[in-house]
């Protein structure tokens, strides 16, 4: 063992996990293309491990096809992941143990998204809910209720705020005012997004979460649930999110296309170049390999433009 106290704290430095977390709600479009492209190149560069996690948890959002579709696509384009795919749909127990371990914090909810809406005020995420249910069921005939996660647990609210390696200005969120509430379980059994993610991330070892900035807003809240949770909190890059010239973001919902895998070479390089970096043109490449081999060399993060979205002037529709 060195004595040399730099390099005991080098070696004690977990080692690099990233991963890429798709939706299965239609096939692999070209935002979510940057996204893999993104965490893929983030994670080869520092010799880390780059993960791939089917989240489908929300089972009636999943589109039948769409995982296989998704999986193809990426091989195809030369993505090599590690281990094997982690499937939400497959881990309830591992959310039901996170859910019982925050017992002390959560309560049931028979508000309904309805009554919500006469009642609670809007905030950036639809209405801020600001405890009905806390000391007892507004509705007690209610047949379905959800399970929501109380937000004024002050000693986990301060831990809210996340390292950033790639956005301009700092993001703060008040949890409490500007979200409430939220929603671990849904009236229909299924676990939210926020719980799912922040469980498989801490089970799967992720250091680095690298993804869309429409994410963004989240993160506090998943900054919450690991503190909660006991969790270590990993590091965010959120890259700009594409969006159309109209503003709005490139998604399965406002029917994206699906990337070519006929022309996959020209579509990886403008991958590329809409997170900033500067491939050579076309021709110097022979193969998709090629261009990978170009990109984990020349990967550079602070590149990336220090922006919430970004146009797509040069690809599809
Ligand atoms: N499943 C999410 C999506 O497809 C990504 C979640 C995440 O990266 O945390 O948008």
């Amino acid at each position: 063992m060195s004595d040399n106290p730099y390099l005991a704290k080098k070696n004690s430095a977990k080692a690099y996990i990233g991963r890429f977390a798709p939706s299965p709600t239609g096939p692999l479009h070209f935002g979510s293309l940057i996204a893999a492209t993104a965490s893929y190149l983030c994670a080869r560069q520092k010799q880390g491990q780059w993960l791939l996690r089917i989240e489908d948890v929300d089972i009636p959002r999943t589109q039948k096809g769409a995982t296989q579709a998704i999986i193809q696509a990426l091989e195809e384009y030369g993505f090599e992941w590690s281990g094997n795919i982690r499937y939400q749909s497959e881990q309830c127990q591992d959310y039901q143990d996170a859910l019982d371990q925050l017992q002390a914090f959560t309560y049931p909810c028979s508000c309904t998204r309805k009554s919500l809406q006469a009642r609670a005020a809007t905030g950036t995420f639809s209405y801020i809910y600001p405890g009905y249910c806390r000391n007892g069921l507004s509705q007690p005939q209610a047949s379905q209720t959800s399970m929501r996660l109380r937000s004024d647990i002050n000693s986990c609210l301060n831990k809210a705020d996340f390292i950033e390696l790639c956005q301009a200005t700092p993001y703060s969120q008040h949890i409490e005012k500007e979200v409430g509430d939220f929603i671990l379980k849904r009236s229909d059994g299924l676990f939210s997004y926020q719980l799912a993610v922040v469980v498989d991330d801490h089970l799967q070892g992720v250091t680095d979460i690298v993804r869309g900035a429409d994410l963004f807003n989240n993160t506090p809240r998943q900054n919450y649930l690991q503190c909660l949770l006991g969790y270590s909190q990993p590091r965010y890059l959120h890259f700009p999110v594409a969006v159309y010239d109209n503003g709005k973001k490139l998604s399965k919902q406002n029917a994206s296309a699906p990337i070519s895998l006929q022309k996959k070479r020209s579509t990886l390089l403008l991958a590329l170049q809409f997170l900033g970096q500067a491939p050579p043109r076309l021709d110097n490449f022979s193969s998709i390999d090629d261009i990978w081999q170009w990109a984990v060399q020349n990967w550079d993060i602070d590149l990336i433009p220090k922006r919430l979205t970004q146009t797509i002037h040069d690809y599809e529709n």
